[in-house]
This record gives structure tokens, C-alpha cells and sequence, in this order.
């Protein structure tokens, strides 16, 4: 008996996330896991390491509140986004409920039901990259978290405000919905924050992983009304962060690092913002769609041959060829003005 045969059967058959990382990938100019080009510095405070950390460290869930314009009990604090991702559907569905997402969209939806043995149905987005709220309704059966990413990672589209309403009212006392707020600062008016008073079973992910520029530190939270965080303080392991980790939250979550995040929101906006414009004249660009995260999705007329070009050049793109809908298209983070005039030039140079 093999050990891999030992483990549960919806793990056997599992394919991991493929995360940027563990695609690999040798390169000096890194634009395919939409982090931020630069590092922020930080000195650690608290040097207390031989005692377990706060569960739930107060001074970063105060902050964070604040910063996001609720109350302290309506935010909870995890491993990243992923891990509230993983929480709600360990937190909320049975073994033979199903979660909802509508794809192109993030991997890690379905990567953690299946991880839980949790079913997914899947609506796709329509041409535009909406919701297909007719499929959705139809749908429901058997549904108990339904994901919707807005921005949405790949696409960079913003799921319209009214639909997302309308998707709360068609769930109303069936599932929770979550919406991926992963990328909100990059247009941080389309947040749907202050809908949390009117529905309980809104779940709001966030991260420090994106406009904050703190990927490698793994901190990311969820925002819902206090029933809800209640139920996932039940599931969340006993000390999600590190001591390290909830220390340098803390003083990103400062006045000084919120204006040091929103001049990196500015950089990479008007950075995206010129390279779409360059990119759109290029004769091997078929589109490139309107975006409101830190990441391009464009469409190539070969996009393997562009993707693998790069890659030979050291210039790691994402490619989406095989997700839903995405033939040749390519997803590319805005990097620094001079990375992203290396990749617009690599490109460039290919075009006949
Ligand atoms: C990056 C990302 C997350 C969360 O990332 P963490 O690094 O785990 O905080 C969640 N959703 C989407 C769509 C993302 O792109």
C-alpha cells in the first residue's frame, strides 16, 4: 500500500493551486502573482517569542477596522485571504452542500472545497465578464457559499454593484455570499462595505497582500456582520498569526502606512493606465480588457508564444490560456515603470 493511497480519496484526485511560485519560472523581472514590485521596511517591535501571540492581536483588528470603516467585531484576522476562504467553506458547509463560483475567476475557491471534499457548481461569468444572474437563481440548489470576485482576479473586471445586490436578495437566508475584495484598493469606492448592515450573510475578503505590498507577510481578513465572524472564530486555528506577522500588520494599518499604501495604489494606477494604452497599439494585441486591479488580462493573437518568449527572456508572465473563456490571453501584473517598459519592449520587439 502506497502512503499517497492512504489519503482520502478527494485528495488523491486533487490538483493543487498552481501557484505562481510553485510554477517556477527563472527570471529577474517577476509580473505573474500581482504582488507589488517593491518592498516595504519594517523593524519589529515586539520581540516577545517565547509566548503564544493574541489569537485575535488587537491592535491590527482595531486598525484594520477603522481603515475599513467598521467596528472591531465585524473583522477577523487569518492566514491571508486564502485561509477565510478556507474557513468559510469549512465553517459553513456540510458534506453534501455545494459552493458557487462563476469562472474565470481566482483558483482558490475551488482548490479549498475540493481540499474539504466540498462540491462545486460553477455559473460562468457572461461575454462581459458579469454575473449570469438568471444561471445563479437556477442554480442555488444545494448552494451554501457562493464566491464572487470583484475585482475580478483574472479578468480585472468589477462585478456591477446592482448585481451583487441582487445576488444577496436571491440568497437571502440559503448562503452566504462572499465577495474577493483582494484588489478594493485599487478602486476602493466599489467596495461593498457598507451593504454589511443590510445583509448577514455578506462575508468581505480582504488582504495585505496587494496594494499593501505584503504578500510575504500573510495577513489577510474577512469583514462580516458579528454572527458570522463568530462562527468562524469557532473553525480558525488557536493562533493564526505569527507574532512577527501581527506586528508589522499593525504598523502597516498605521495613518503613515495607509498613505504609503495609497501612493503605491497611485504608482501602479497610472502605471496600468500606460501600458494598457501602449499595449493596445501593438499589432499581436488582440485586446486588452479594462481593469481594476494591479494586472492586465490581454489577449494575444498567439499568447503561447508570447507567454514563452518572456519566460525565455526572464520576464514571468501568468498565462490564462486555459482557463474558461481565456484562449491566448495572458494576465500581467504592473511591475515598476522600468519593468514594465522592459516587458512592453520584449513584446514589442516580437511584433512583425
Ligand atoms: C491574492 C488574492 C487573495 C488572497 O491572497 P492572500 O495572499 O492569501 O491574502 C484572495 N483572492 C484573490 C482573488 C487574490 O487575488
Amino acid at each position: 500500500m502506497q502512503i499517497s493511497q492512504l489519503a482520502r480519496q478527494n485528495i488523491q484526485a486533487l490538483t493543487p493551486y498552481q501557484s505562481a511560485r510553485r510554477l517556477g519560472g527563472q527570471g529577474d523581472i517577476w509580473l505573474n502573482a500581482n504582488e507589488y514590485p517593491i518592498s516595504p521596511n519594517f523593524e519589529l517591535n515586539n520581540r516577545t517569542f517565547n509566548r503564544y501571540p493574541e489569537p485575535q492581536p488587537q491592535a491590527v483588528i482595531e486598525r484594520y477596522a477603522t481603515y475599513a470603516g467598521v467596528s472591531p467585531y465585524n473583522v477577523l484576522v487569518s492566514r491571508g485571504g486564502d485561509e477565510s476562504i478556507e474557513l468559510i467553506i469549512r465553517a459553513f458547509c456540510e458534506l453534501n452542500d455545494s459552493i458557487l463560483y462563476c469562472p474565470p475567476t481566482y483558483g482558490m475557491y475551488a482548490v479549498s472545497a475540493e481540499t474539504c471534499g466540498i462540491a462545486s457548481k460553477t455559473v460562468p461569468l457572461t461575454a462581459d465578464f458579469q454575473l449570469d444572474l438568471e444561471q445563479i437563481a437556477q442554480n442555488l440548489e444545494g448552494v451554501k457559499v457562493v464566491f464572487v470576485c470583484s475585482p475580478n482576479n483574472p479578468t480585472g473586471t468589477l462585478i456591477k454593484r446592482l448585481d451583487l445586490i441582487q445576488l444577496l436578495q436571491m440568497t437571502q437566508n440559503k448562503a452566504i455570499v462572499v465577495v474577493d475584495e483582494a484588489y478594493i484598493e485599487f478602486c476602493p469606492e466599489a467596495t461593498m462595505v457598507n451593504e454589511l448592515k443590510n445583509y448577514p450573510h455578506l462575508a468581505i475578503i480582504r488582504t495585505l497582500s496587494k496594494a499593501f505590498a505584503l504578500a510575504g507577510l500573510r495577513c489577510g481578513f474577512t469583514l462580516a456582520n458579528k454572527e458570522l465572524i463568530n462562527v468562524l472564530q469557532k473553525v480558525i486555528a488557536p493562533y493564526p498569526l505569527p507574532v512577527p506577522v501581527a506586528d508589522i500588520a499593525a504598523q502597516a494599518l498605521l495613518p503613515q502606512g495607509i498613505f504609503a499604501m495609497r501612493q503605491q495604489v497611485q504608482m501602479i494606477v497610472s502605471e496600468c493606465e500606460n501600458l494598457q494604452k501602449n499595449l493596445k497599439n501593438l499589432p499581436l494585441v488582440e485586446q486588452v480588457f479594462e481593469s481594476h486591479g494591479n494586472y492586465l488580462l490581454v489577449k494575444f493573437n498567439d499568447g503561447q508564444k508570447v507567454f514563452q518568449t518572456l519566460w525565455e527572456q526572464g520576464i514571468i508572465l501568468r498565462n490564462q490560456h486555459t482557463a474558461l473563456g481565456l484562449e491566448n490571453c495572458i494576465r500581467i501584473t504592473i511591475g515598476t515603470a522600468e519593468e514594465n517598459k522592459k516587458l512592453f519592449e520584449a513584446i514589442e520587439t516580437m511584433s512583425p
